[in-house]
């Protein structure tokens, strides 16, 4: 029977990677990864020498027959993706999805498609922020031009935490939409699992006014958490 382990591996700190996703990443027949040269470092790290193949949000759903066709076969498939885990604001979703709904493979062969949970930078920015989290909304990334407005506000008016994923060039942008908007309260987890990480929390006012006193903070990694 074929096998597709879905792995989570660190999102900073090369450590933080589960003793089950280090035997699966040893014992499959084929690693595919979103960037091929970043998780070679990752498994240079474990002494893993490994097949190595590209999926990216490119090419996921070509990729994905090429998949179904070696998990048909009986292989041990991996999905990684850069950083965390996969299908969070990362590929995944949709070659699980091919998987799961290719016909053969659910009639006739039989797959185990299975998650390796690990870090993903969600649930690390959650669990430092000290907020609530018993109900948050999960954005991502937000659009960049159409429908972001609506969105900004639907978090404005949000009764729940809503946890987003930014740039370091747009962390600026953001934080004085959110300050129009008359948002209260928000943290900034920023290069999670890192040397420079970093967790400051206020008005939107007062984290531009931190990030104008210290510019060079405004680099690396952001999770952003709104408050109701
Ligand atoms: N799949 C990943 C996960 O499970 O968290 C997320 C991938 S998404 C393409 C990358 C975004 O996640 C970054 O732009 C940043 O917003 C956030 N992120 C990833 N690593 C982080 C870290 N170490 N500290 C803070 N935010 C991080």
């Amino acid at each position: 029977m074929g096998k597709l382990s879905v792995v989570a591996t660190p999102i900073g700190n090369l450590e933080d990677i589960t003793l089950r996703a280090l035997r699966t990443l040893k014992e499959c027949d084929v690693i595919y990864a979103e960037d091929t040269r970043l998780t070679a470092k990752l498994l240079a790290r474990y002494q893993i020498k490994k097949s190595l193949q590209r999926l990216d949000a490119a090419t996921e759903i070509k990729k994905a027959n090429e998949i179904i066709a070696r998990l048909e076969a009986g292989e041990h498939v991996v999905l990684v993706s850069d950083a965390g885990t996969p299908g969070i604001s990362d590929p995944g979703a949709r070659l699980v999805k091919a998987v799961r709904e290719h016909p053969y493979i659910l009639k006739d062969v039989g797959v185990l498609i299975e998650a390796i949970p690990g870090p993903s930078a969600l649930t690390a920015a959650l669990s430092v922020a000290g907020i609530d989290s018993s109900e948050f909304t999960f954005l991502g990334f937000l659009p960049h031009k159409k429908g972001r407005q609506t969105l900004l506000k639907k978090i404005a008016a949000n009764e729940f935490p809503t946890v987003l994923y930014e740039s370091p060039h747009r962390i600026l942008k953001l934080l004085k939409e959110l300050e129009t908007l008359k948002v209260s309260h928000v943290t900034i987890a920023r290069e999670l699992t890192k040397i420079h990480e970093e967790v400051i929390a206020g008005t939107p006012a007062e984290l531009l006014a931190h990030f104008s006193a210290h510019p060079s903070t405004i680099r690396g990694e952001f999770v952003v958490i709104v408050e109701p």
